[in-house]
């Protein structure tokens, strides 16, 4: 019998895509408000409809379509953190896109940010959620759209924008072409993370480990088949950003029983869990937590233990660190 876990518990976030938290109700009311017919991209239940990865990345770009302006923008982020709430989450680090946002222009992009950031106060204030952004250049827009992108991270990096990161189809170009990009951000002083060993293999974990050096790697769980990689994973505590159910709906792994997640957290690698994209996915963190209490028989200590490490590895300040631990800790 697996332990029942507190759907309350307090819970981090790293990684989720902006866009792709966009609960479905919402994305359909702003189309019906912009009178834009996207219904090809839902079922009937109301929810995303996609084949496979591929098709998912079109009915993603579908989705955002309907986000236009800042104010959608500023909506959205409402929208997502109220999602966030009711999972538990009281610190989340949220992917952002520029060329999304303006089209990679620096001026466009800080609209953007503004009423993003505005959001988030609002959040904090009425969910109790800290939300921090990480701009990401998408993978299959090619190397010449990330420099754009890294420009507006380090132009508008401060107390919310405090990474930066690359998303999309891994099996798109190398990381050693946008080593340009962030080379860029590090030098700013931004944090790094990068998707990587999702659909890839180790060797795409190792390539980016190798010529983007991030701390964190989104996804990174095929990296389980190269046992010298993960060793080095554990020894450079470079910090995965897990999302098993992504992984399983997406057909990564079969089940969340035959999820890698579990060995490395064995062989002493920091993992951290996240929903990725959860309305394409059909799961919330809540609903994580229950599978993987189930697949691998963990206790809430060890949620509050991965909900730690994850708010060390977080892109955020140190008291802003200090004060997620002690409410994961059961201190505040
Ligand atoms: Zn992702």
């Amino acid at each position: 019998m697996s332990e029942k876990i507190d759907p309350a518990l307090p819970k981090v976030e790293l990684h989720l895509h902006f866009e792709g938290a966009a609960p479905p109700a919402f994305i359909r009311g702003l189309a019906k408000e912009k009178n834009l017919d996207i219904s090809k991209i839902f079922t009937e239940d109301g929810g995303y409809a996609y084949r496979d990865f591929w098709h998912f990345l079109e009915v993603y770009e579908a989705a955002t379509s309907t986000l236009q302006t800042p104010e959608d923008f500023h909506r959205l982020c409402l929208a997502v953190l109220e999602d966030r709430a009711r999972d538990g989450v009281v610190y989340a680090e949220t992917f952002l896109s520029p060329d999304f946002c303006g089209g990679g222009d620096v001026s466009a992009w800080r609209e953007y940010l503004h009423a993003i950031e505005e959001a988030a106060a609002i959040g904090q204030r009425d969910f109790g959620i800290t939300l921090k952004g990480i701009v990401t250049a998408i993978r299959h827009f090619g190397p010449e759209k990330s420099r754009p992108a890294a420009i507006c991270a380090v132009e508008t990096k401060g107390d919310f924008l405090t990474g930066f990161g690359i998303a999309g189809d891994e099996k798109m170009h190398h990381p050693k072409d946008f080593t340009w990009a962030f080379d860029c951000a590090r030098e700013a002083g931004l944090r790094l993370t990068a998707h990587a060993g999702e659909w890839g293999g180790a060797k795409s974990v190792r390539d980016a480990l190798d010529y983007l050096k991030p701390e964190r790697i989104g996804h990174g769980v095929q990296a389980i088949d190269d046992l010298a990689l993960v060793d080095r994973l554990a020894e450079d505590r470079v910090v995965l950003e897990v999302c098993p159910g992504s992984n399983v709906f997406l057909g990564v792994y079969p089940s969340f029983p035959a999820h890698p997640v579990d060995k490395l957290r064995e062989r002493e690698v920091i993992v951290t869990l996240s929903t990725d994209d959860p309305p394409f996915f059909r799961t919330t963190l809540v609903q994580e937590y229950e599978a993987l209490a189930k697949a691998f028989s963990w206790t809430e200590a060890d949620f509050r233990a991965i909900n730690a490490d994850a708010a060390r590895a977080a892109f955020c300040d140190a008291a802003t660190k200090d004060r997620i631990l002690q409410i994961i800790e059961g201190r505040a």
